[in-house]
């Protein structure tokens, strides 16, 4: 276990470096390996030695080498988010396919968590290759219908939310949730309450100090289905057993 977590834990910071790239770019339709890593200020390419994770960033003291303009912590926040989770992958369900499904359904989460924040964008390019992807690692892991019957409860789920409320859900969460209901299987609806749960504080927030007008604001939900996800991932099985213990 001391040998898995840097062996893990330091490609997680370069996959997490590689879907910062993939956060800004994938929303611009810009592509996604070319050009190279530049600053987004003075658009001086960033060096090889300038790009290593984590501890560029800490030598530049997070300010681009020539211009000095600040290097939005995004980076780093989504570097770390993405070790961090594959690192609680693989301690929680080893070397498996349940890994390698829950691998490309984290970094998927990362990434729309990060354009839907910035941009109110979940990107198709994005979510449906990882959900198909997980579908199919979870297929094959534990052959089954349970991950698909998830994938369509949950995005049918959600497409009924999105007509009732509409300006609340959009199709992008209704994607999202093909994703989380293939990943979780019978632990999918841990995910999706925990997430309208978690969605509702900003909300109060939002129509106490807007009023009522506050429901068109709107708040970009994929964080918060990406939240429950997580949750549900580590913590779906005990959540679903308290739950069914407490209604029998
Ligand atoms: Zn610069």
């Amino acid at each position: 276990m001391v040998f898995v977590l840097p062996l893990v834990f330091v490609p997680g910071l370069a996959l997490g470096s590689f879907l910062g790239v993939v956060a800004a770019r994938v929303p611009l339709r810009r592509s996604i390996v070319h050009p190279g890593s530049a600053c987004m200020s003075c658009e001086a390419p960033i060096r090889w030695y300038d790009n290593v994770p984590v501890f560029s960033y800490a030598l530049l003291r997070g300010r681009c080498r020539r211009c000095g303009v600040r290097i939005p912590p995004r980076d780093l926040a989504i570097e770390l988010a993405t070790s961090f989770l594959l690192v609680g992958c693989v301690l929680a369900f080893g070397f498996t396919l349940k890994t390698a499904a829950a691998a490309v359904a984290c970094g998927a989460l990362v990434v729309v968590t990060a354009t839907d924040l910035e941009r109110r964008i979940v990107p198709n390019r994005v979510v449906l290759p990882a959900a198909a992807a997980v579908l199919a690692l979870r297929t094959a892991g534990h052959l089954s219908p349970e991950w698909a019957l998830g994938a369509i409860g949950a995005a049918g789920f959600l497409f009924l939310a999105a007509l009732a409320h509409p300006g609340g859900m959009g199709m992008g969460d209704v994607k999202l949730a093909l994703l989380i209901g293939a990943l979780l299987g019978r632990t999918t609806p841990v995910a999706i309450l925990l997430a309208l749960f978690l969605a509702l504080v900003p909300s109060v927030v939002l129509i106490a100090r807007h009023g009522a007008g506050a429901r068109k604001l709107g708040i970009p939900f994929a964080p918060f289905l990406a939240a429950g996800a997580v949750i549900a991932l580590f913590a779906g099985e005990p959540i679903l057993h308290a739950y069914l213990g407490v209604m029998s």
